[in-house]
């Protein structure tokens, strides 16, 4: 299934593109994004089987996926990346993961693709450490911004300095929720769509908080997760870290009710 992507950010020189329909069947619902700078293109969080062969048709539109540069992965999950095996395989790319999954990512990949791709996955993987870097893409960088915990233990965000988008991965993340276009209107009415979510999948408020103080310090125009609706616009961002600020989650939530042996 081909779609045309939502355009978060363009200029002569930079775009950003966020592909929101790709996966059919039984998958979650997931955004994958595309970065393009002056002849270099770089794909964020491209998921799994379930959109490789539409993301890959979906991007050749607009670069050649036999140039791809690098992939950037969030965090581990099936819908962030397990598709590696076959981006290595079909692109020259590198992949940018936090230091904690690198060496766990090359479980991703076949003997057939280890021999068709002659090299070591671990050659082709950026390892960033905890606490982030500047990944240089032609003249500019991509932001790797700590997100430990967020979900993933070892978890990264993605700023981009010219369009000032944050691709957050899971944070903010919204599942159903009101359908009226791509990003929140109403942040109170949004509310709902992200409770159950960051209550079950984000560590604790402690990190929540501390995470919320560091994007505070950051030129951000837009917070744009990996699944549903993004945040446009300082008003609505603050809205939001206000509110991840002070949200109960993960370990804050647990009793000794939650670890019983099933009878
Ligand atoms: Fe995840």
């Amino acid at each position: 299934m081909s779609q045309e992507p939502v355009v978060l950010f363009r200029n002569q020189d930079h775009q950003c593109l966020l592909f929101d329909k790709l996966v059919t069947g039984d998958g979650v619902q997931s955004n994958q994004f595309l970065i393009l700078h002056k002849g270099k293109a770089v794909l964020l969080d491209p998921g799994g089987y379930l959109t490789f062969s539409a993301l890959s048709s979906g991007i050749s539109k607009y670069c050649d996926t036999a140039e791809l540069d690098f992939i950037f992965a969030s965090h581990q999950d099936p819908d962030i990346i397990s598709s590696l095996d076959k981006w290595l395989t079909h692109t020259p790319c590198k992949v940018v993961s936090s230091r904690l999954w690198a060496r766990f990512l090359p479980h991703l990949v076949s003997d057939t693709v280890r021999q068709t791709i002659q090299s070591n996955v671990f050659d082709r993987i950026v390892a960033v450490p905890d606490e982030g870097m500047n990944v240089p893409v032609g003249d500019t960088v991509i932001q790797c911004i700590p997100a430990h915990f967020l979900h993933s233990a070892g978890n990264l965000h993605f700023y981009d300095p010219i369009s000032k988008i944050l691709f957050s991965g899971d944070m903010g993340g919204s599942f159903g929720g009101e359908k009226d276009g791509p990003s929140v209107v109403d942040f109170s009415k949004h509310i709902p769509s992200m409770t159950g979510f960051h209550r079950r999948y984000m560590a604790n408020n402690s990190v929540c908080k501390l995470w919320a103080d560091m994007i505070r310090q950051l030129d951000v125009e837009m917070i744009v997760p990996q699944h549903g609706k993004y945040f446009k616009g300082k008003l609505i961002i603050s809205e939001f870290l206000d509110w991840i600020s002070t949200l109960q989650c993960g370990t804050d939530l647990l009793t000794e009710a939650d670890f019983q042996i099933p009878e």
